[in-house]
């Protein structure tokens, strides 16, 4: 007989999934109601309210999309995006690579905007592109780089985005929840985000939100979208008063998002925000007591996901399996172009604690000693 599942006991600071928040986890183990109960449909409505919260926008089509942050990608790309249309893409790390492809999948022309991974797009890049490629669509960028660690600074790149009269789109998969979105303020078309980050949900739902501008494009498409399960037109329609049946909502990851986002709207937006500036900016210097180095310089980097390089001579795959086995502790390698060179620690919504930094600090001692 296979054994009751009974997953060790883990502390998960690496890039995502990070730990569930108690209360989330308790939401999760309430009996299911049916997808069209009106108990359930009212759920959804505080879920799309509570979002907006979070989100910091009005944007009356912002909705969780069934499936993980990638599923967010796909839907804001094959919905915005129509063959022929030229994309500009800013590429600083591994998400920037994945929007690439996505769109390119979408039939559309792309321009990549690149940065070493471990820097911001800057705003003159794009407005260069934007120049060179009269017509352009759209330009996407990420916020929060998980791949590296780097914040994305985004007014001044909407401004010039706007400017050309193209739309720009976030992903906001590890944004969402640790540092402000701002989606009104900031002017952002559309974004994307997850559930397993800062939201301390498990994975599982990709919330987006699309302002009246990116509506209005996808209202004038003159093709199909080319997916069926992402075509807003329809899903729209069952998270919207008529109710019609698209596909059969996750129900407990609905009630597990609802209740993400009522801890957080308890807390209190700026509290959240201001306690992942706190202590993420207590684990880079607790790092750099150590004699570490972080590969983001100081102004560009996140406070929810930090890249550290990994010291000459120490194997980095031995340190993480030695956290894992003795701490129960589990941070990220690296990815593509720096794959062996950082160790990536998240200290993303619920986990971003004074006693996590003490205790990752302390294991990271040991095990480098
Ligand atoms: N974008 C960013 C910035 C991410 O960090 C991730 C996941 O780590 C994704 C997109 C893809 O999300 P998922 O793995 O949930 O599909």
């Amino acid at each position: 007989m296979t054994n009751e599942l009974n997953p060790s006991k883990r502390l998960l600071m690496g890039p995502g999934p990070s730990d569930v928040h108690p209360r989330v986890l308790r939401a999760m183990t309430t009996p299911l109601l049916g997808h069209l109960d009106p108990e359930f449909l009212t759920l959804m409505n505080e879920t799309k309210d509570l979002l907006k919260v979070v989100y910091q926008t009005e944007n009356k089509l912002t909705i969780p999309m069934s499936g993980t942050g990638s599923a967010g990608m796909e839907t804001v790309f094959v919905n915005l995006v129509e063959p022929g249309d030229k994309v500009i893409v800013g590429v600083n790390g591994l998400f920037g690579e994945r929007m690439v492809d996505v769109a390119e999948r979408c039939g559309a022309e792309v321009i990549q905007v690149t940065a070493p991974w471990g820097e911001i797009i800057e705003p003159a890049s794009i407005e260069e592109a934007l120049l060179q490629n009269p017509g352009t669509k759209l330009v996407a960028v990420v916020h929060a780089e998980t791949s590296t660690g780097v914040m994305q600074p985004l007014k001044e790149l909407s401004d010039i985005v706007h400017k050309h009269d193209a739309l720009i789109v976030c992903d906001m998969v590890t944004a969402i929840g640790g540092i402000p979105t701002e989606i009104d303020k900031n002017e952002i078309d559309a974004a994307y985000s997850g559930t397993q980050k800062c939201l301390s949900a498990p994975p599982g739902l990709a919330p987006v939100t699309f302002n009246d501008r990116a509506l209005k494009v996808i209202f004038n498409r003159k093709t199909k979208v080319q997916s069926w399960y992402l075509d807003l037109s329809m899903i729209q329609n069952y998270w919207n008063d008529e109710r019609f049946y698209h596909h059969t909502a996750p129900i407990t990851n609905v009630y597990s998002l609802r209740e993400a986002l009522r801890v957080i709207v308890e807390e209190g937006l700026e509290n959240v925000f201001a306690r992942h500036k706190q202590y993420g900016v207590a684990l880079h210097a607790g790092l750099e007591a150590m004699g570490l180095k972080l590969l983001v310089k100081k102004e560009h980097r996140l406070f929810q996901l930090t890249s550290v390089l990994i010291p000459e001579g120490i194997d980095d795959v031995a340190v993480r399996k030695q956290l894992l086995s003795k701490y129960g502790l589990e941070i990220g390698g690296g990815l593509g172009a720096l794959k062996g060179k950082v160790w990536r620690v998240g200290l993303m919504g619920y986990n971003a604690t004074q006693t996590n930094v003490t205790q990752f600090l302390a294991a990271l001692e040991d095990v480098l000693r």
